[in-house]
């Protein structure tokens, strides 16, 4: 028997960062690679799969393949278990997001040097072949194949979910996709480069079986795991996503988080998004600079915001700083907008010029990378500084990089601060995303949690009746 484990990650570990608390909650939601090998692997091959943590690998002696899928920041720790499993004597293939990220800047050697083998794009169509030439002895240097056409995508079986996490406390959410790709081409991201800038759709009959098979682990709303949608845009095309969440209405109490273009909220989505148990919808906005979101443009997202409140769907609300336009005033706005507006939970993310992506092209012509990776020596240890928790870009117009990280992290105290949690949950509701915010606080700021329950208190919000 082929014994073979699956080692991935979804979040980096930066123990100084704002978000480092999440650190305590790995796999948020779980990274689903092990649940997808599994269910290609054929029924009649002899092979066992197993799992663990990028951060916690078994090294146990006699795994025979050792697949390890990680993102750029991830890169440095990947390299070093790789190394580990090599030296006794287990074959490794890396995978993931870095690995088609370097691939498409020509810096590719650079983790081979590490792994007997890569796997470019998606290993849906290779994944077979990979097992037989593990087992013949012939593993290839470099697995290519194009993306998979995901109506083919196997239905997750609970034996397939097996291998995540098992429900607990800290693994709020279960995790599906019903598309891949994105069409938006943000300039920053690497998405559409390796997933395809058109969506590719999953039936929907196969997504609605796949909730149902998970329905029992999941329960509703207050005690609960949610059903999380990994699409990067779940209403992508509107008509089909608002067929899946009729679908999903009908089969009640389904309680569920997911991304969703601002573009696409409107009284009909938002109706839905309610009916079929939207708890939470996390949006990018754009620049607060320039005219992104200045004037008219503000105005509609706050009412975007409004309308999902109305329905008590809760919003995670994600900007980047520095942009080359971003000034201190920047930075006051949008405080106020994410505190005028009541996003539930702030998500701010340095600007950071991944590899890949337009943005790295252009930084990179312009010789402002603050840690340049070149394919020299050992400088792929910089990636472990590709976090959007660091300065990235250096010789920013308007703020020195040391300005630049301190008004980060001041705008980050700012949005968790115990005031900002007040004015934002008051007389609302109380919702779900008030947690993350009492973490972000409770790590950004001392001692606060027991402020921020007096405040949700005296919001006359529902939690007295819990208490
Ligand atoms: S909308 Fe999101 S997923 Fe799509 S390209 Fe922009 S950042 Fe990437």
């Amino acid at each position: 028997m082929l014994e073979v484990e699956v080692i991935a990650s979804n979040y980096y570990t930066n123990k100084k960062g704002p978000r480092a608390w999440k650190t305590h909650i790995p796999n948020l939601p779980d990274n689903m690679l092990p649940a997808y090998l599994n269910a290609l692997t054929p029924n009649d091959a002899n092979v066992k799969i197993k799992t663990s943590d990028l951060h916690n690998p078994s090294y146990d002696p006699s795994i025979d393949l050792a697949v390890i899928s990680f993102g750029t920041a991830n890169a440095p720790i990947a390299y070093h278990v790789a190394e580990k499993y090599r030296n006794q004597g287990t074959k490794v293939i890396f995978g993931g997001v870095h690995i088609n990220s370097i691939n498409n800047i020509g810096l590719l050697s650079e983790a081979q040097q590490f792994a007997d083998s890569v796997c470019i794009t998606e290993a849906d169509q290779v994944w077979s072949r990979i097992l037989e030439d593990t087992v013949s002895g012939e593993l290839k240097q470099i697995y290519h194949s194009s993306l998979a056409d995901i109506k083919q995508t196997p239905i997750l079986t609970p034996n397939d979910r097996s291998l995540l996490r098992k429900p607990s406390i800290s693994s709020p959410f279960v995790s599906i996709r019903t598309s891949e790709g994105c069409p938006y081409k943000c300039n920053f991201c690497s998405i559409y480069k390796i997933f395809g800038a058109n969506y590719r759709f999953r039936n929907i009959e196969d997504v609605i079986e796949e909730i149902k098979l998970i329905k029992p682990i999941t329960s509703f709303y207050g005690t609960k795991r949610y059903v999380s949608f990994t699409d990067d845009n779940l209403l992508g095309k509107m008509t089909r996503g608002l067929t899946l969440l009729e679908e999903i209405a009908s089969l009640g109490n389904v309680a569920w988080v997911g991304g969703i273009s601002s573009d696409l909220i409107n009284e009909k989505s938002v109706k839905t998004l309610a009916k079929s148990g939207a708890i939470a919808i996390f949006m990018g906005f754009d620049k607060f600079s320039g005219n992104d979101l200045a004037g008219k443009n503000r105005a509609r997202f706050g009412e975007k915001i409004e309308l999902l409140h109305k329905y008590n769907i809760g919003v995670e609300g994600a900007v980047i700083i520095g942009h080359d336009s971003d000034t201190p005033e920047t930075l006051r706005n949008i405080e106020e907008f994410f505190i005028q507006n009541k996003i539930d939970v702030p998500s701010v993310n340095l600007l950071t010029a991944y590899p890949g992506t337009d943005l790295w092209d252009e930084i990179t012509e312009q010789d402002r990378l603050k840690f340049p990776v070149k394919g020299e020596g050992e400088d792929w240890k910089f990636w472990a500084r590709y976090t959007t928790e660091e300065v990235n870009i250096k010789e920013h117009p308007h703020f020195t990089d040391d300005e630049l990280f301190e008004s980060y992290i001041k705008l980050w105290k700012a949005l968790v601060s115990g005031s900002s949690i007040r004015n934002r949950f008051k007389n609302r509701i109380i919702h779900p995303m008030i947690l993350p915010n009492i973490m972000y606080n409770a790590f950004l700021h001392d001692g606060l949690p027991q402020t921020v329950i007096r405040a949700a208190i005296k919001s006359n919000s529902i939690l007295p009746k819990l208490l």
